[in-house]
């Protein structure tokens, strides 16, 4: 018994090493990962889509407002609505990849993250016709091997000073906002979704989420263009 007890702790000791850990260690200290930027203004980002619903609106609400962001998108729905891919590119947007399905990196050897890395980049270059720099991965988990995997396939794993919680109708029903306007500072990231078919998330979040961000958009650039601009970004890419 008491070898059986030894054994698992050992088991859980090795898998909170590979997974855990290094997630805490790498938001902690930034290491390998853009966590802020030294440009003045917000850096708005959104995961999760493309959505067929949402992701139109969003971009017509950025074009509106004359802002560029970064899209950590999932490549199988990247490849399922290149239209809507061509339009971030056309529109100025930067994509990320945020890998080819929703999946857990925790449940991933680095095998198996070096070939989800591969096949996600792959799709979504195939689809934009333009290098992808940028990595988020789902949760922002990260493993051990994490950090040298995207290094391995030129990419720079980009994470956010801020998270709202918008995947939850309830939540941009009633703190979002306030919180949106408090995270205001140069050099902030922002992460939104604009898509909220993913384990824990309400689907139609994002509707709630784009009436909070209109409003918020509005009263920001009334007192002066509070955002980057993706010229700036290039910066980051650190390969
Ligand atoms: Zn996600």
């Amino acid at each position: 018994m008491k070898k059986i007890v030894a054994t698992a702790a050992t088991a859980i000791g090795l898998a909170a090493a590979y997974t855990v850990l290094p997630t805490y260690a790498i938001r902690l200290s930034s290491y390998g990962v853009v966590q802020r930027t030294d440009q003045k203004g917000i850096l708005l980002t959104f995961d999760d889509g493309p959505n067929p619903t949402y992701t139109p609106q969003l971009l017509a609400l950025l074009k509106q407002y004359n802002i560029r962001a970064i899209f950590f998108v999932v490549a199988e729905k990247a490849e399922k609505y290149p239209e809507i891919m061509h339009q971030m590119i056309a529109d100025g947007h930067v994509i990320g990849l945020h890998h080819y399905t929703h999946s857990d990196s925790y449940k991933m050897t680095p095998r198996m993250l070096d070939a989800e890395l591969l096949k996600g980049k792959e799709a979504i270059e195939r689809v934009t016709q333009q290098p992808v720099h940028f990595y988020r991965p789902p949760w922002g988990k990260f493993t051990l091997a994490t950090l040298p995997v995207a290094k391995k396939h030129a990419l720079t794993p980009v994470m956010w000073s801020k998270i709202f919680g918008d995947w939850k109708v309830k939540t941009c029903q009633t703190t979002l906002q306030n919180k949106l306007h408090h995270a205001v500072k140069d050099g902030a990231i922002y992460v939104l979704h604009d898509c909220g078919m993913n384990p824990g998330a309400d689907d139609e979040a994002p509707a709630f989420m784009l009436q909070q961000l209109e409003k918020f958009l509005r009263d920001t650039t009334a007192l002066g263009q509070p955002f980057t601009e993706p010229v700036n970004w290039k910066r980051y890419v650190s390969h």
